[in-house]
């Protein structure tokens, strides 16, 4: 179950995604509808656009600085509440499409990763159908302390999530669809398999599975997920799609690749959890760019006794100062309320406790120590640079070090040069990053500015593919 919130007004970032920002395409005084697009990516850039999840008008259009240190334009829409919509925002019927097409649409809908960098998704799906990729997985993980946003999206959009999947794992040329999640989720494992069961006639190319993993924090990282399936240990640079030929996308991601798909409905909106210490808290779908007060206003009993609001998880997120002019982004799926606990700062005591949780089987007492005396070299030989940032050392430690922000910035530099190789890697056609200009008001659909032409590069023997669309299906 979710709560739905209608927010006064959003703030939309150009830039939530893992590349470079959008360009504002509309102005002050302009009227937004449900759908459109407000932001463009600039000429020949690694970017995606930017929708309205509500209608009203344009207030604002200035620099906003996110919480992570990101500075980016932001438009700026005051609600007029009367949910006016595109009218190209509606349920396709039954056709035959490309994959091409396919990525076209989910780059026009402005899909990127939900679950975490935001790497765009258009950019991944093409990067997995040239390295021939034969596994699809999917993330039901959500192994973060107190969220539960993708659970509810798989809980309440099961059909979605898993048509999703089997649509890109097509477009992909995968032969198999894996979805993984935690052992104890009863519910959402049932919920998926009553979906493959449902769906699975129309996919009769597709082999399925549903992969089982221990309760443990953290589970979903491409690399804990190399490891756990096919036993390999990536080095920094060797990619899941290459080594392992599988890919792994995130289950909201999924959802939100279906409703572009079969609704013609952009990456507008998305369930985010709110919760804390104090109660187990709510999941609200809200249009993206709602700021962070309004969600808390709706979530009073999170709050009480809390004294930090954490824009992400309560192991990794960051403070927020000014929850008024916090906007959520496309990645955030979680705001913590927590309390906070100082823990009296010591020098190490040698427990190990740091190592025994280390998902990644460092030992981060050691390498701060050589990160503190500049052994730089040292650290990264001792495994450094393949810390995933998940806070678990940090959050255990009883001298009260913050081990995380020393390794995890460290390690940072070399994520850097692994999230570009990616991009180097991705084989985005021209297309992909061609001049894109925002469709007419009313005008057309996610699909009609991605017209297949003849591009024989991408143009494969496998290129169609059917997708189950219903005919007559409301939104
Ligand atoms: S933050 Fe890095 S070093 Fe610390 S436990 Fe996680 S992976 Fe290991
Ligand atoms: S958990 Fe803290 S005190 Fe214990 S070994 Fe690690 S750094 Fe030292």
């Amino acid at each position: 179950m979710f709560e739905r919130i209608y927010p006064s007004k959003i703030i939309l970032p150009m830039k939530m995604h893992y590349g470079v920002p959008a360009i504002p395409a509309v102005k002050v005084g302009d009227y937004v509808r449900i759908g459109q697009c407000v932001g463009v990516p600039p000429k020949g850039t690694f970017s995606v656009p930017v929708h309205s999840g509500i209608s009203g008008r344009v207030s604002d259009i200035s620099e906003i600085r996110l919480p992570n240190g990101i500075i980016t334009p932001a438009v700026t829409i005051v609600n007029d509440m009367k949910r006016t919509r595109l009218e190209s925002v509606k349920p396709r019927s039954g056709f035959k499409i490309s994959a091409s097409e396919t990525i076209g649409i989910i780059r026009n809908a402005g899909i990127c990763g939900m679950g975490g960098e935001g790497i765009p998704t258009a950019a991944k799906l093409k990067r997995a159908r040239n390295e021939a990729v034969k596994e699809f997985l999917v993330n039901c993980l959500q192994s973060e302390p107190y969220s539960t946003c993708d659970l509810v999206a798989i809980t309440e959009y099961p059909d979605y999530v898993v048509l999703g999947a089997c649509a890109c794992a097509r477009t992909v040329g995968a032969s198999k669809c894996v979805f993984l999640i935690s052992e104890n989720r009863k519910e959402q494992r049932k919920a998926l398999a009553n979906s493959i069961d449902k769906i699975k006639a129309d996919f009769k190319d597709l082999e399925f599975d549903i992969k089982l993993f221990r309760e443990r924090f953290p589970q979903g990282y491409y690399r804990l997920v190399a490891r756990a399936l096919y036993g390999k240990n990536l080095k920094l640079g060797e990619t899941l799609e290459k080594t392992c030929k599988a890919v792994l996308f995130n289950c909201s991601t999924m959802l939100a690749c279906w409703e572009a798909l079969s609704d013609n409905i952009p990456m507008m909106s998305r369930i985010v959890s709110v919760t804390g210490d104090a109660s187990g808290g709510h999941n609200m779908l809200v249009p993206i760019g709602t700021p962070v007060s309004e969600l808390l206003v709706n979530a009073q009993d999170v709050r009480n006794g809390s004294d930090r609001i954490v824009w992400g998880n309560c192991l990794t997120g960051i403070e927020i100062k000014d929850p008024e002019h916090t906007p959520i982004v496309k990645t955030t799926s979680v705001i913590s309320a927590i309390r906070r606990t100082e823990v009296p700062k010591t020098p190490c005591i040698h427990c190990g406790l740091c190592s025994e949780c280390c998902p990644m089987n460092l030992s981060p007492n050691t390498i701060y120590e050589m990160l503190n005396q500049g052994l730089r070299q040292k650290a990264s030989e001792e495994g450094a640079r393949e810390c995933i940032a998940c806070g678990s050392c940090s959050y255990v430690c009883p001298a009260g070090i913050n081990l995380t922000t020393a390794i995890a910035s460290f390690a940072g530099e070399g994520r850097i040069i692994e999230v570009n190789s990616l991009l180097d890697n991705s084989g985005m056609d021209e297309r992909l990053l061609d001049d894109y200009e925002a469709p007419a008001v009313g005008g057309s659909s996610l699909l009609e500015d991605y017209s297949d032409g003849d591009d024989n590069n991408v143009k494969k023997a496998t290129d169609t593919i059917t997708l189950p669309f219903e005919k007559d299906k409301e939104v």
